[in-house]
C-alpha cells in the first residue's frame, strides 16, 4: 500500500465520550480540520503531524492492540480495544476511507468523530459514526451539512456540544425538527472551559449575546424537558487534567 495520512498521534486510551464510554480504544487522530469551534480542545491537531502509510498506521494499531489479543470478551457487541478516527476532522483526508476499510476488515469495532460538516455517505457502513450538530456557541453553526441525517443508521450516534441557553434551545429544535431520537442515540456534552494553554488565538469566538449554561442546569433542563438523549461528561478530563494529550 502507498497511500499516506498525516497523523498527529495514535494512542490507546479510554473512550471518554458516546455510548461506548468507558472502552479501551485506540485513537487515531489525523491532522488538520477546516472548523474553528470556540471550545475545540485539539487546536494542536489543525496543522502538526507527520505523514505515515496505511501500512504503517495499521502495524501501529495492531502493535497497541496485541496486550488483548489473547481476551474473547467482547463489550457492548465490540472486540476490545475499538479503534476510532479523530482530529481534526478525518474526513479531510480522502485516505481515512481505506483506512477505516482496512481496520474493519482486520476485526476492529471502528468509530470515527467527525464534525458533521461533511458527506458521510461514502463511509464504510461498518463504521460507527460519532457525528456533531454544531450548536450556536462553535460560532460554526452555519456548517451543519444536514443533508448528512438522512445518511444516519441507527448504529451512528449524533453529537451536540452545549455551552449556553441557546445552545441547548437550539439542540431541542433540531431534534424535534428532525426527528433525530427515532434514528440512533443523542448525546449531549456540556462545553468543559478551555486550560489557559488550549485558547489558541485562530478558535472563534462565541457570538455575543449567548447566556451561558452551567453543567447542572443542562443536566437539569434535560430531566425537566425529559429530552430523549443520553448527557455525557467526558471522562477522559475527569481521570486526567484535561489539558493532558495522548489520554
Ligand atoms: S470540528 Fe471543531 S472541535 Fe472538532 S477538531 Fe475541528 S475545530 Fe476542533
Amino acid at each position: 500500500m502507498s497511500e499516506s495520512l498525516v497523523v498527529n498521534e495514535i494512542y490507546l486510551s479510554l473512550q471518554g465520550e458516546s455510548t461506548f464510554a468507558g472502552l479501551p480504544c485506540i485513537f487515531i487522530r489525523l491532522t488538520g480540520c477546516d472548523l474553528r469551534c470556540s471550545f475545540c480542545d485539539t487546536a494542536y491537531a489543525f496543522t502538526e503531524g507527520k505523514k505515515k502509510t496505511l501500512d504503517e498506521i495499521l502495524a501501529e494499531v495492531k502493535r497497541q492492540a496485541a496486550p488483548f489479543l489473547n481476551s474473547k470478551s467482547k463489550v457492548q457487541n465490540s472486540k476490545l480495544p475499538l479503534v476510532e478516527l479523530t482530529g481534526g476532522e478525518p474526513l479531510l483526508q480522502k485516505n481515512s476511507q481505506p483506512l477505516m476499510q482496512s481496520l474493519c476488515d482486520a476485526g476492529f469495532t471502528v468509530l470515527i468523530e467527525t464534525s458533521g460538516a461533511h458527506d458521510i455517505s461514502k463511509i464504510d457502513p461498518r463504521v460507527h459514526r460519532i457525528m456533531d450538530l454544531k450548536c450556536p456557541a462553535s460560532g460554526e453553526v452555519e456548517r451543519n451539512l444536514f443533508s448528512n441525517i438522512a445518511h444516519l443508521k441507527s448504529t451512528d450516534e449524533i453529537k451536540f456540544v452545549i455551552g449556553t441557553q441557546e445552545d441547548y434551545d437550539w439542540a431541542k429544535q433540531q431534534i424535534a425538527a428532525h426527528k433525530l431520537d427515532a434514528i440512533c442515540p443523542l448525546l449531549c456534552s456540556w462545553v468543559h472551559p478551555l486550560a489557559p494553554e488550549q485558547q489558541s488565538k485562530v478558535l472563534k469566538k462565541v457570538p455575543a449575546g449567548l447566556t451561558p449554561i452551567s453543567r447542572k442546569d443542562l443536566a437539569e433542563k434535560i430531566i425537566a424537558d425529559a429530552l430523549p438523549v443520553r448527557f455525557q461528561i467526558q471522562q477522559h478530563k475527569i481521570i486526567w487534567p484535561p489539558e493532558q494529550r495522548g489520554v
